[in-house]
């Protein structure tokens, strides 16, 4: 690696971003979401003279947050854990689009990270070579059509984990002869006027919840019409603790620092219980659904899942919004399947129907693993599904690349901090001793470890996971071969991990 800061500098474009084939750069961060910003923040404050750029195929920073443009648009978790270590978040937990973006603007802007994106710059593929010990990198320029290459000498894969220019729609019968308006909330369009529209919202996850409520008041009626439901949280967007530490004029600092120990701490009970005494945080979860429905309301049939609590997750609904809609009669919810479209609506198996004009398919997304980037290791093609992931993280046979995949249900940003330190600790090391490349490699006493999918489908089972688990790479059944999705162990285990232990062979 090039540490110096010369070296680094070197091939740092400050203006226009013209290409050449020259640029190689120590680090290729794919993706400007929120994991491409906090891999930049991190490369640029522990490894500062390393040259590195950021590819991002939409027009600005964001990723998720760019892309969801639908009425309420908000995150489902706490903005303190999903917000960065480094930077205090101020704001109420719960926060809208727009007020994570400004967030994240204030981390380019602070750690000047801006000069070292290139907007509308689409990675098709990735060509690892041995012998260069260089990933050669083919890009589309979105604005011109032009195709560039770039080198580098580590990939930063932080393409989150879904398609960006669609989401998933199921294929229902009939669906053709419908005649109102579709609608994906990942492709809201602009403008959509909801004014003495009939509104079909379908799905039960976070989306459909977050959506039911922001357009309630807009349009003529918005139904919910879910296969089957899911659990939610209610209570005040707001942190006590935080706000009693802010009383007492405490820096914002510690307080994010103090409020997202409280928050971890909570979580991991919170895990434990759902493992220990589900029916309890079962009765707990409806217990605060009931208490805003009211007992006469039928929570056993819409709000009562299948599945016991935390095997998907559980969506925070701020001050209870979604409910108090109901509630108020703005919105309905039916929990039924769909048969298959008619020309206004859609028919129902219980035999009734549904009328609609706007009908929303709040179905989620469709998996794409490694952003669509064609991967080759010296001239032959990756299939991903067929390796074995290095505590989540890297993978057997593929050769100075990480994968940025954060946590299902703790927020996602606090694994892209302790990844950037293993990284970066990664990096160092390689600098210092001289070695070029770095691969896992499963030992000869691995060699007959029995493999498990990337994620237990019986301890989490969201539909585009269901939908994708063939296409991601499988996990061993012991350290350091295990994802195991568990904040707590990573931030104990990673920063200790022995990175000579030999599951790492470096050349
Ligand atoms: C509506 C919604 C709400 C969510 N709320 C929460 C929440 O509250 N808490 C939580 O923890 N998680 C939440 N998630 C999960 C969320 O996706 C992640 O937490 C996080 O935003 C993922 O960040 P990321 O940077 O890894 O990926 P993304 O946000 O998906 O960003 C990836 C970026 O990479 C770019 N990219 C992809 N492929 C390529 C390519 N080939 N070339 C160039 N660029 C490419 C994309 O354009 C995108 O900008 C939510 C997800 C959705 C969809």
């Amino acid at each position: 690696m090039t540490q110096t800061a010369t070296a680094g500098q070197a091939s740092v474009r400050t203006a226009g971003h013209a290409n050449t084939d020259l640029d190689v750069f120590d680090v290729l961060i794919a993706g400007a979401g929120i994991s491409g910003i906090g891999a930049a923040w991190h490369l640029r404050t522990q490894c500062p003279g390393m040259s590195f750029t950021i590819l991002e195929s939409q027009d600005g920073f964001g990723g998720t947050w760019r892309t969801h443009r639908y009425p309420g648009i908000r995150s489902d978790s706490d903005l303190h854990t999903f917000g960065y270590r480094f930077k205090p978040w101020t704001g109420a937990p719960i926060a809208t689009a727009d007020k994570i973006t400004a967030y994240m603007g204030e981390v380019i802007a602070e750690g000047d990270l801006e000069r070292h994106i290139r907007y509308r710059h689409r990675i098709d593929s990735a060509s690892w070579s041995s012998e260069q010990r260089l990933w050669t990198v083919q890009a589309t320029q979105l604005a011109s059509g032009e195709s560039i290459t770039l080198k580098a000498r580590f990939l930063w894969m932080c393409q989150g984990y879904y398609r960006h220019g669609q989401g998933y729609t199921p294929q229902w019968p009939g669906m053709e002869r419908y005649t109102g308006q579709l609608v994906h909330p990942q492709t809201w369009p602009e403008g959509l006027d909801l004014s003495g529209k009939r509104v079909l919202v379908i799905g039960s996850g976070a989306t459909a919840a977050t959506l039911v409520p922001a357009i309630a008041q807009q349009c003529e009626s918005v139904t919910l019409l879910q296969r089957s439901p899911t659990y939610f949280i209610t209570g005040r967007n707001a942190n006590q603790l935080a706000e009693t530490l802010r009383e007492l004029d405490i820096d914002e600092t510690w307080i994010h620092e103090i409020v997202r120990r409280k928050i971890v701490h909570d979580q991991a009970v919170f895990t434990r219980r759902c493992e220990s005494e589900p029916e309890v945080v079962k009765r707990e979860l409806l217990g605060g659904v009931k208490a805003v429905l009211g007992e006469d309301f039928d929570i056993a049939t819409h709000f009562t899942p299948r599945y016991q609590p935390w095997k998907q997750r559980i969506a925070f609904i701020p001050d209870a919004d979604l409910f108090r809609s109901i509630k108020g009669g703005k919105a309905q919810v039916v929990t039924d399947e769909i048969d298959c479209f008619t020309q206004t609506g859609v028919q129902l198996k219980s035999g009734g129907t549904l009328e609609a004009d706007i009908i929303v398919t709040a179905t989620g997304f469709d998996l794409s693993v490694l952003g669509d980037v064609a991967f080759t290791v010296d001239g032959k093609a990756l299939d991903f599904s067929k390796t074995v992931g290095y505590r989540g993280l890297m993978f057997t046979g593929i050769p100075n690349m990480a994968w940025v995949f954060g946590y299902f249900r703790a927020s996602w940003t606090l694994r892209v901090d302790i990844l950037a330190d293993f990284i970066c600790r990664l990096l160092k090391q390689m600098h210092e001793s001289g070695a070029t490349m770095v691969v896992p490699s499963l030992r000869p006493e691995e060699a007959d470890m029995a493999l498990r999918p990337w994620v237990d489908p019986a301890d989490f089972n969201p539909g585009y996971i269901q939908r994708g688990l063939h296409l991601l790479p499988q996990q061993g059944d012991r350290m350091p071969w295990l994802h195991t999705q568990d904040f707590p162990r990573d931030r104990d285990e990673l920063p200790n991990a022995d990175l000579n232990d030999g599951a790492l062979i470096f050349k």
